[in-house]
């Protein structure tokens, strides 16, 4: 008898020990069974089986994730990540890597998902699945507020542009360098990217409409090109065929945030 309770003892804390890595993965596997408790030890009030998931997000991309004036880390997109797991009852570990280590945290299985003003495009869609689209986008071209020489894309050659890894702008400026002959200068953040601009050292960046318009409004010294190539939704991501657990609960969230009028309420709360 005594043996068997050890036994089960090893097993129980095997059970926890397990039921912990599938937390921090977010795997898909359904909650382990409740155990009995052990002779003469109350077992603790249970916190709920809410399920954690490591979320991986950018550092600067405001009004979709950014530091407000007094650190909080906030933006459209945190918030309705925040109000997709309160209405599904899961909790979110926050991971702020930055735009390209986000990519790379979710293919390599560190992150469960990732929320970072990520478009959704058909190259991604091979390596990602997406949840339905929750915001639409578009790359544009800015410039120095100040800067007048720079009216067109042929008014780029033999220009520095700067753009920032892994996204859709670099993707875009990649693809009409050669014909327009400029040179691309890499960031791994907005801000930084801007900065070379604003600077003078490159002449123009490639940015999300939403995000530079936000920016601008916001008093960052660049003026918008009128060209507006024609872009990507928004979604949220999750690696290839892994925690489609996950991506339903978001979905099912999404919808009922949207339905409740509190989706809404946070992108006003940031765009009005
Ligand atoms: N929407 C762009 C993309 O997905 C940029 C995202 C970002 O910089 N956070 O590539």
């Amino acid at each position: 008898m005594k043996f068997f309770k050890s036994v089960t003892a090893i097993a129980l804390s095997l059970t926890m020990v397990m039921g912990l890595a599938a937390c921090g993965s977010g795997s898909a596997t359904p909650d382990e069974p409740e155990q009995n408790t052990q002779e003469g030890q109350e077992e603790e009030a249970p916190t709920g089986d809410a399920k954690t998931y490591k979320i991986a997000t950018d550092t600067t991309f405001a009004p979709f994730e950014f530091e407000d004036e007094s650190g909080n880390f906030v933006g459209i997109d945190i918030d309705i990540l925040n109000a997709i797991a309160q209405d599904q009852g899961f909790e979110v570990d926050l991971q702020v890597l930055g735009f390209s280590a986000a990519l790379q945290a979710v293919e390599a299985g560190q992150a469960d998902g990732m929320i970072a003003g990520m478009s959704i495009t058909e190259e991604r869609k091979e390596r990602y699945d997406f949840s339905e689209p929750y915001y639409d986008s578009a790359v544009v071209m800015a410039v120095s507020a100040t800067n007048e020489d720079i009216q067109s894309y042929e008014d780029l050659a033999g220009k520095k542009v700067a753009v920032k890894v892994g996204t859709e702008g670099y993707a875009f400026a990649e693809s009409i360098k050669d014909e327009y002959g400029f040179e691309m200068v890499v960031f791994d953040d907005s801000n930084g990217m801007y900065q070379d601009v604003t600077v003078g050292n490159s002449v123009a960046c490639f940015e999300d409409y939403p995000v530079i318009a936000y920016g601008i409004q916001q008093g960052l010294p660049l003026r918008l090109n009128d060209t507006q190539e024609a872009g990507n939704s928004y979604g949220f991501a999750v690696s290839k065929g892994k925690n489609a657990e996950l991506l339903q609960k978001f979905n099912d969230g999404l919808a009922n945030i949207r339905e409740n009028g509190k989706y809404q309420e946070i992108v006003d709360s940031y765009t009005k």
